[in-house]
């Protein structure tokens, strides 16, 4: 069970206070300089003392914090009030601001061969303050470390699927955008491809516009079985469907979608797969692809594809007139890159 979460207990602790008391609360949490809610001046003392016993001002307690060896990437373990651990991290970004990789829930069902969190099976989805939590927990690390710089951008890429946990994520992603400088083109959701929510998204009007990418690692449906054994049948024909709905809906220069595709040494990697990716995207609208060589997690038999081989991929999607960069990988000396989170918590 999850456990409760601010937005519910606040009226259900004060029943007489009008509404914008919860709004005055909630923009508290991200103030600087405001450590507890005996800061907030503008509540009676009872208030404070109220809030003070019976909520908690963080709902998540750091088990400890790695930096890498260059210093641009900061893993936390954070603990929930349940006791279930799970991980967050920090990058610096090109523009030397920071980006933040969130986790939506405490390990993954979706099982990617290659995740380690997929490994791990789903313990359960993270509460919204849970979410939130993440930016405001790291928000203080850069002031406590006198950190320069911001944190300009969030990924959803971290531990768990965030379309397997909608309401929540949305809830979060709405609380950032009301309380901090984050704009929706700075938050991206990362998922495997939850074709159900992905719909639900399309007519849901307070979902907020924020960047989409879709996990593809492979534009064969079988392979991709293979790779991420909960792709559901015809996966590929109905993802390029709800691609083409989404471009007429939402999309426009900022709002492509992007395909993640993680290259895989002998599996996913091949010239013939280029060819089939580049085709397969082709037909479904604007769009950037963003390769990754793979993170190795130990106990798993994948290897990263060579570089020569990455740059022979994306010479042959390019060669289509698409998109495509390579994402750089950060973090794997502390477990901290894309796919390994999970490594700490067990
Ligand atoms: S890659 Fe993402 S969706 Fe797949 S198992 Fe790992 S955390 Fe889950």
């Amino acid at each position: 069970m999850q456990p409760p979460v601010r937005r519910e207990r606040f009226p259900a602790l004060f029943p007489g206070e009008p509404a914008f008391r919860w709004t005055q609360a909630e923009q508290a949490l991200f103030q600087e300089g405001k450590n507890g809610w005996a800061d907030i001046t503008t509540f009676s003392s009872s208030m404070r003392e109220t809030l003070t016993k019976e909520l908690p001002w963080m709902s998540v307690v750091s088990d400890r914090v790695v930096t890498n060896r260059a210093g641009d990437t900061h893993k936390a373990v954070l603990r929930t009030a349940d006791g279930l651990r799970f991980e967050t991290v920090l990058m610096k970004n090109k523009r030397g601001q920071w980006t933040i990789c969130v986790s939506s829930q405490v390990g993954c069902a979706m099982r990617c061969t290659f995740c380690a969190t997929g490994a791990m099976g789903l313990t359960r989805s993270l509460t919204s303050d849970e979410i939130v939590d993440q930016y405001r927990f790291w928000k203080t690390y850069l002031v406590e470390k006198v950190l320069p710089g911001r944190i300009s951008n969030v990924v959803f890429m971290g531990m768990g699927e965030p379309m397997a946990n909608y309401e929540n994520v949305k809830a979060a992603i709405r609380t950032w955008l009301k309380h901090t400088d984050l704009g929706p083109v700075r938050i991206t959701v990362s998922t495997v491809g939850v074709l159900w929510q992905l719909d639900k998204l399309l007519e849901d009007k307070d979902w907020p516009p924020v960047r989409i990418a879709i996990s593809l690692h492979s534009a064969n449906q079988k392979r991709r079985e293979e790779i991420i054994p909960s792709t559901t049948p015809d996966f590929l024909t109905h993802l390029a469907d709800w691609a083409r709905r989404y471009g007429d809906r939402q999309g426009n220069r900022r709002h492509h979608v992007t395909y993640e595709y993680t290259l895989i040494n002998g599996v996913n990697d091949s010239e013939e797969h280029a060819k089939e990716l580049a085709s397969y995207i082709r037909k479904t609208g604007a769009a950037k692809i963003n390769v990754i060589p793979l993170n190795p997690v130990p106990g798993k038999p994948f290897t990263a594809a060579a570089q020569r081989r990455v740059d022979r991929f994306k010479d042959i999607v390019s060669s289509f007139g698409l998109d495509i960069t390579q994402r750089r990988s950060m973090g794997e000396d502390i477990a901290a890159a894309c796919g390994q989170l999970a490594l700490e918590t067990k």
